[in-house]
């Protein structure tokens, strides 16, 4: 059998991030304030450092990773590669299956590749605190721990339902120094307006997200911090593909197809985009986000300008969209329950450089546990989305008897989502696909520009 971990040194932890702007066909439509003008960067100063602005505009290919984000990296980094040779048996397919263990990281996810440089960029201006929202909490432990790593103050507003509901993410965060909010909170103008109306309100992401961004706006000592959607957190999460490159490069192998999870888009963008270069130079390989039959932004959005939150406070943005008040079903995929994607996702979608699949929640379980059993590693459920996508794969491949070479990013273990697998061991979960007339309604109330 050939190898089954394929690993880099430390020495060869990726310099320099890869941007794609540099190779897309067309510049990246603009980001819109209210007025229908383009956003200028100095209008995000007020919650972003310089350097994180100077990222989310730039179009330079190849961005310096500053060499104290690479001595963190090197807590977890490079991650492994895999050959999931046990899987490819249980399949009886001819095709080779890959995958990418961004699960290794501390807080057990990808979200940390970003988390660590958004601390760093933060701390070198001269910022002493940073402030998120946090649904399920993979983003709000990955900004706590980056936050420890760089002795900033972190406090994160967490949806007050899955702050009771989750409180072993909130521990982690608060082992890693942050301060934990349940949102609303009577500590904003945008918190106690909430409560002020319903003092039992179960909280929102919208809700959480407006709270972080007040407290930010309001002090000259903090920054904002998002996980994914922004250009520049793509950016960051560009060294997964950029690793898996020099990985494949020692095996003297080459993707035909890869698979990410798609929720805000960054993990897709950052295994993928590396890819995309080749793509442009002629190489033929194929892209494919995969996202959840309930939430198909890709598959089933409208590209239009829509607001980033659910309230209506960010800029516009040119994305695929379900609307920005459109209510996800309650699947066990936190982190892919977004409206929207990112603009860079969203425009190669649209240009047909990359593909997207929706999948419904049962398969991707069914999926996840087929995985768990053939190599060991219990996935996050956002990561049985692209596990659900490539298996399907490699059974066409077995029906057609292709040897393609097949690769997934899995972008988190799921130590922290037995509940939802308990669900599902207990027939508890179900599909949700999405009704035609839901994504109709949630599109009517797109803003007109
Ligand atoms: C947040 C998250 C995702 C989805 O986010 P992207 O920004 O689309 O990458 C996928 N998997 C895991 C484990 C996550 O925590």
């Amino acid at each position: 059998m050939s190898q089954t971990k394929i690993l880099l040194d430390e020495s060869e932890i990726p310099t320099h991030w890869y941007n794609v702007v540099a190779d897309m066909p067309n510049p990246p439509a603009p980001v819109l304030g209210p007025n229908g003008q383009p956003v200028t960067p100095d209008q995000l100063a007020a919650i972003f450092p310089e350097a994180l602005i100077e990222q989310e505009v730039s179009s330079e290919r190849w961005i310096e990773i500053p060499q104290p984000v690479r001595e963190i990296y090197k807590l977890w980094r490079p991650s492994p590669l895999f050959r999931a040779h046990r899987l490819e048996k249980a399949l009886g397919t001819p095709a080779k299956i890959y995958y990418k263990n961004e699960g290794v990281s501390p807080a057990g996810s990808h979200k940390p590749n970003s988390a660590v440089a958004q601390a760093y960029y933060n701390k070198e201006a001269g910022i002493t605190r940073l402030t998120t929202e946090t649904g399920a909490g993979q983003w709000g432990s990955s900004i706590s721990l980056a936050g420890q790593m760089f002795e900033l103050e972190v406090r994160v507003f967490m949806v007050k339902i899955s702050y009771h509901q989750k409180p072993f993410r909130r521990s982690m965060m608060q082992t890693w120094g942050a301060t934990v909010i349940p949102s609303p909170s009577d500590q904003t103008e945008a918190g106690r307006q909430i409560l002020a109306a319903d003092p039992d309100s179960n909280g929102s992401l919208g809700i959480a997200i407006s709270e972080a961004v007040e407290e930010a706006a309001a002090r000259k000592d903090t920054s904002y911090t998002l996980g994914s959607v922004l250009n520049h957190v793509l950016l960051h999460q560009s060294i997964i593909g950029l690793e898996a490159k020099k990985q494949f490069e020692k095996v003297g192998d080459y993707p035909d197809i890869i698979f990410a999870p798609c929720g805000g888009g960054s993990n897709f963008g950052g295994v993928t985009f590396p890819f995309l270069a080749d793509k442009a130079a002629g190489k033929a390989v194929r892209l494919v986000a995969v996202e959840p039959g309930s939430c198909p932004t890709l598959t089933r959005g409208h590209y239009a300008y829509d607001f980033g939150d659910a309230v209506g406070l960010t800029p516009l943005t040119k994305m695929y969209t379900l609307g920005h008040d459109f209510m996800p079903p309650g699947i066990h995929a936190g982190g892919l329950r977004y409206h929207g994607d990112s603009a860079l996702v969203s425009q190669l979608y649209h240009e047909k450089l990359i593909e997207a699949v929706a999948v419904d929640q049962l398969p991707t379980f069914e999926a996840g546990v087929l995985f768990a059993q053939c190599e060991g590693v219990i996935p996050a459920p956002e990561s049985n989305h692209a596990i659900r996508a490539c298996i399907d794969e490699a059974l066409r491949c077995k029906a057609s008897g292709e040897p393609k070479t097949l690769f997934f990013n899995l972008t988190g273990h799921g130590h922290f989502d037995m509940a939802a697998y308990d669900r599902y061991f207990a027939g508890e979960l179900d599909d949700y696909p999405l009704p035609q007339e839901a994504i109709d309604r949630a599109l009517a109330n797109l803003p007109k520009i």
